[in-house]
């Protein structure tokens, strides 16, 4: 791996972590706060959030095995993929190499922070091939991005070679694990230790049940969170959301409970996919969704759009021409997505 120093773009790295002037040493013990410009009434939605999230990521570092200072949070999985984009790679200079297809997100920060964004398609059956993938890097590739499992594919990658590309490649190497609490493969936040070029991301919004209250994680070696830290906006994860982060993460049976009953209903709708004569082919899943190839794609989202049931049309993206992306509902929806799909 490059020196980090080397990887982060040059204002980024000058930055002194004092300039976010998040920490005030005086309030440690304080009994009265006049030092942030808030009011005194309308407690306690008066003060601003803790913009470390140290009980959050306390309670995080439990449940997720992965100690506090290699946690950081984003408004969303989202936010910290644009941040990836800000830390490492210099605009029209730099750029990252992802697979294809995979979630939009990457192309699309890639796009807004105008780094060039090289595509390598994934192999039959949607494999990963780290030496196809290596190849599309030069020496001003920054950031190759893996999604894991995959999104639109649903399939996990190949855990040999992801490891292929983490030991080829001396830039950062992002694997995206929102969909792995659907999966049982080995989870790359446990490697940070091994590799520091490693950032793992997930997120609260899959399994967890709450994409509404935007909370983002990415497990890293030390220096890459101080770097995020410091160009992160200084409240980004409001107060309403670490508590309810907390919460949910004391309910975590919940959490397990879904998962559950999510992997069995998948199970029970590609099946009954895999038997409609409108559909041609069923691709393995890991996620709480699947992509399956159909007769006529484009018709068929219309069809069930008029019905009122939406699910992903993504014929337009390469490799997944005429197939539907569906994500797995609760029996009585999905029984209903079936029910239209056999009037079709
Ligand atoms: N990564 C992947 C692979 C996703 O599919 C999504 C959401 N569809 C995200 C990240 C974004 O997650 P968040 O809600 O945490 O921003």
């Amino acid at each position: 791996m490059k020196a980090l120093q080397e990887l982060a773009r040059k204002n980024i790295w000058q930055i002194s972590p004092d300039e976010t002037s998040l920490d005030n040493p005086g309030k440690d013990d304080a009994r009265i706060f006049l030092d942030a410009n808030e009011i005194p009434y309308n407690k306690p939605h008066n003060r601003y959030p803790d913009p470390w999230q140290t009980k959050l990521k306390a309670t995080l570092s439990q449940v997720k095995g992965v100690a506090p200072e290699n946690i950081f949070l984003g408004n969303g999985s989202d936010e910290v993929i644009d941040m990836v984009y800000r830390v490492f790679c210099e605009p029209r200079r730099d750029n990252v190499v992802a697979i294809a297809p995979t979630y939009g997100t990457y192309k699309a920060r890639a796009d807004v922070n105008d780094v060039e964004y090289r595509a390598v398609p994934l192999s039959e059956g949607f494999r990963l091939d780290a030496q196809k993938t290596l190849a599309a890097r030069d020496a001003n590739t920054k950031v190759i991005w893996l999604c894991s499992p995959n999104d639109p594919t649903g399939n996990s990658l190949q855990q040999t070679e992801i490891e292929k590309i983490i030991m080829g490649f001396d830039g950062i190497v992002v694997i995206d694990e929102a969909y792995s609490d659907f999966s049982p493969a080995k989870l790359f936040r446990s490697e940070i230790g091994k590799h520091p070029n490693i950032i793992a991301l997930n997120t609260m919004s899959k399994a967890w049940g709450r994409a509404d209250i935007r909370l983002g994680m990415a497990f890293a070696n030390e220096q890459i969170v101080k770097l995020l830290n410091k160009v992160k906006l200084p409240y980004n994860i409001n107060t309403l959301t670490q508590r309810h982060a907390l919460d949910a993460l004391e309910h975590r049976q919940d959490v397990e409970k879904w998962v559950r009953m999510l992997l069995q209903e998948r199970s029970q709708l590609m099946k009954a996919f895999e038997y409609l004569p409108i559909c041609e082919r069923v691709y393995p899943s890991d996620s709480n969704f699947f992509l399956a190839k159909m007769t006529d794609a484009r018709s068929i989202y219309k069809y069930l759009t008029e019905k009122g049931i939406a699910v992903r049309n993504e014929s337009d993206v390469e490799l997944c021409e005429n197939c539907l992306r569906v994500t797995v509902g609760t029996k009585s929806e999905n029984s209903e997505l079936l029910g239209a799909l056999r009037q079709f």
